[in-house]
């Protein structure tokens, strides 16, 4: 994917006209989210909307410019990775960000209620969930209790990468998340709606423990998590996040 690799937050190269593009609400919503997530990667934090004045300004009422439908891995905590505080993100976990119908309900209330205008798909590497679903399609044996609606839930991904021939957990893990984008616009007309009415983005994004960044797997409207200048693309590769 090619693109400028403008840091976000700094100005976008030269542009022939005299201003730069408006970008719209879904495109500065993840321009928000990189620039949080550099942030985090770079080691300097700003915690912003984390002080006891935000706090309290933010009581009667709420408009968070994202929702993150994460895995529950207790080192994906999405306010720290992307560098936001209080109000900011409708934060949605499952173990292996499955999209059932309680998550789906809360994504559209989101959307739908608060306006919010970005969904983000948020997965990681060595996932749990994803690992504890190949252990069931490769032995057979079904998990305790409820843990099996997690595994459940994540084999569709398991059978799509056996399809298209990917062994590796990392690239099960990619395709784990770019078929959460797809459920959750395939299971929920309303956000379907959103999206082609062009009000919100859905936006499927890895992160890697140990680097702390995110990069994107799949986007829909296609090609929005490439936008190049202010937006930029989640890429670790880029300047600012090595
Ligand atoms: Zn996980």
């Amino acid at each position: 994917m090619s693109h400028s690799g403008t840091p976000a937050g700094q100005p976008g190269p030269q542009r022939t006209t005299d201003r730069a593009p408006a970008l719209s609400e879904p495109a500065r919503a993840y321009a928000e989210l990189v620039a949080g997530n550099r942030r985090f990667v770079g080691g300097a934090p700003r915690h912003p909307n984390q002080d006891a004045g935000h706090r309290a300004a933010v009581a009667d009422g709420q408009h968070p410019f994202a929702v993150i439908v994460g895995c529950s891995d207790s080192r994906l905590a999405a306010e720290i990775i992307f560098d936001r505080g209080l109000g900011d993100l409708f934060v949605v976990r499952t173990a292996g960000h499955t999209a059932g119908p309680e998550v789906l309900g809360s994504v559209e209330y989101a959307v739908t209620v608060l306006g919010t205008p970005l969904v983000v798909v948020l997965g990681h590497d060595s996932c749990g969930a994803v690992q504890a679903a190949r252990e069931v399609a490769t032995t057979g044996t079904q998990p305790q209790g409820h843990l099996r609606a997690v595994v459940d839930a994540v084999l569709p991904s398991l059978r799509r990468a056996e399809a298209e021939g990917v062994q590796d957990i990392d690239g099960i893990v990619d395709i784990h998340i770019a078929q959460t984008v797809e459920t959750l616009l395939g299971q929920s007309p309303v956000l379907a709606d959103e999206v082609a009415q062009g009000r919100c983005a859905v936006v499927g994004v890895s992160y890697r423990l140990a680097a702390g960044a995110v990069r994107p797997v799949a986007a829909v409207p296609a090609g929005f998590a490439t936008l190049d200048g202010e937006a930029g693309p989640l890429d670790p590769a880029a300047p600012a996040a090595a």
